[in-house]
């Protein structure tokens, strides 16, 4: 319990302690005054005459209120009204008008007690705090207006301190993954373990550019396991605020954003732009793109691949005799039975109405060719739209195989499957031909 001031110190001090007293008093930047009970000044220090740009005589006997602006006076009168009570001090903040204009100060006040403890006049010791005043004005706002766009952004925070693993995350970060408030802690290695793996090597070179020193900053969007199981895309913005002496990261602030929705529509519009809409096999966008990278891959490796176009015989006559829908119909089904047996590594497209491509990575002609005409055999053996006129239709196909020659490009392999799908359809349909088959043709 701190005890009240039974005296003012230069009335209580020895003699050869006085001029100490009295030498830091008048050299003092802060402000010290004595004023009455009725708030009157009784004694004034240089430091306060100068910083009201007042001598002492003007100021004695008058009243201090006057100085303090307006707005501030009650809650000096009741920071005052506590000086009656233990432990007779108080600290208040106030504005006052100096000899530069309004500045904020801070006020120590001590009540001076006689010997039956009744107030007899009261001791403050004053601080110009305006410039402190000013930043915290300026901090709260910036925290307000924060707390606002993270709030209206639904933004979580976090904060990771890379040498103890720990990570303060806020009740949005938490809220985003369907936990409540205080639920979980979180730390690095629950992080990474929820990070969809293949996101997590994905930018596990940037990871390691951020923490080992040449990138500051870090911005990912990952996919992320919520509390129910399922995967919640994240936009996730950090930056590195402390590195040891061998730039090592120590410690970084991060936002997260769900980005779940827009994610899920650029998933599908990126889908919608390489699929057909009837089969959802690949367009011929999407095959394009697909023999480009297979192209790639096979000069690589010096291994061959094999294109297989494939068209339904006589398959106006469905349109015609059962009618367009169900022409469509037949042509999802065929779509499934194809889907259902290609092989793993093979890829498939809707190549044109009732024509369809089939990509096979690391097949040679003969292989190839056996594949091609079981599934042949296979739609010849199958009865399509089952249940109420069930419907017999066949098959014909154009093979070839890629060409190691610097000068073999895509396109030339793709006319190559369609010259032989061509040959197929003149020898009488329901067959596979290769471009070897063509080439004897030819001869
Ligand atoms: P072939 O190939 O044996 O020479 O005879 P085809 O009757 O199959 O003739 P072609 O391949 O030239 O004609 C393809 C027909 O497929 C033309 C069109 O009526 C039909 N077709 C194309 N796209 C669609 C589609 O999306 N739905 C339906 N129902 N029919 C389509
Ligand atoms: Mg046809
Ligand atoms: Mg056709």
């Amino acid at each position: 319990q701190p005890q009240p001031a039974r005296q003012a110190p230069s009335e209580q001090a020895a003699p050869n302690s006085e001029s100490l007293y009295r030498l830091l008093v008048e050299q003092q930047n802060d402000l010290i005054v004595k004023v009455d009970t009725e708030g009157r000044f009784l004694f004034v220090n240089p430091g306060y005459c100068t910083t009201f740009d007042k001598r002492a005589e003007e100021l004695l006997g008058q009243h201090f209120m006057p100085l303090v602006h307006p707005d501030d006076r009650a809650a000096t009168e009741a920071a005052i009204a506590t000086l009656y009570r233990p432990p007779h001090r108080c600290y208040l903040e106030q504005r006052a008008m100096t000899r530069d204009g309004w500045r904020w100060f801070g006020w120590s006040d001590t009540a001076v007690l006689d010997e039956q403890g009744r107030v007899t006049a009261i001791i403050g010791t004053g601080r110009d705090i305006h410039e402190q005043k000013l930043a915290e004005f300026q901090l709260l706002r910036t925290q307000r207006l924060l707390e606002l766009a993270l709030e209206s952004g639904n933004i979580g925070t976090y904060t990771a301190d890379f040498t103890t693993g720990e990570v303060v995350v806020d009740d949005r970060y938490l809220a985003q993954l369907g936990y409540d408030p205080g639920e979980i802690r979180v730390n690095h290695d629950w992080w990474r373990a929820n990070v969809h793996p293949e996101d997590l090597a994905r930018f596990a070179d940037q990871t390691e550019q951020v923490l080992f020193g040449g990138l500051d900053d870090f911005t990912a969007e990952y996919r992320f396991r919520h509390r129910d199981g399922h995967w919640v895309w994240l936009q996730d913005h950090a930056r590195i605020y402390d590195r040891d002496p061998d730039g090592v990261a120590l410690a970084s602030s991060g936002l997260r954003i769900d980005i779940t929705r827009r994610k899920e529509a650029e998933l599908q519009l990126a889908h919608h732009a390489e699929h057909d809409p009837l089969t959802d096999l690949l367009n011929r966008r999407g095959m394009w793109r697909a023999l480009r990278s297979i192209q790639a891959q096979s000069q690589r490796g010096r291994r061959p691949h094999a294109v297989a176009i494939l068209d339904l015989d006589e398959f106006k006559r469905v349109n015609d005799t059962q009618g367009h829908l169900a022409g469509d119909r037949l042509l999802r089904e065929i779509a499934t039975l194809l889907r259902d047996n290609i092989r793993e590594a093979d890829w498939i497209a809707r190549w044109g109405g009732e024509e369809f491509l089939i990509l096979m990575p690391d097949t040679n002609l003969a292989q190839a060719r056996r594949f091609i005409e079981r599934l042949r055999q296979q739609i010849e053996a199958t009865r399509f739209l089952s249940h109420e006129h069930p419907l017999r239709i066949t098959v014909s196909a154009g093979l070839a195989v890629s060409r190691l020659a610097e000068d073999d490009s895509q396109d030339a392999l793709v006319n190559r499957a369609d010259h032989a799908l061509y040959a197929a359809k003149e020898a009488g349909r329901n067959r596979v031909y290769t471009e070897a088959d063509v080439a004897v043709q030819g001869d």
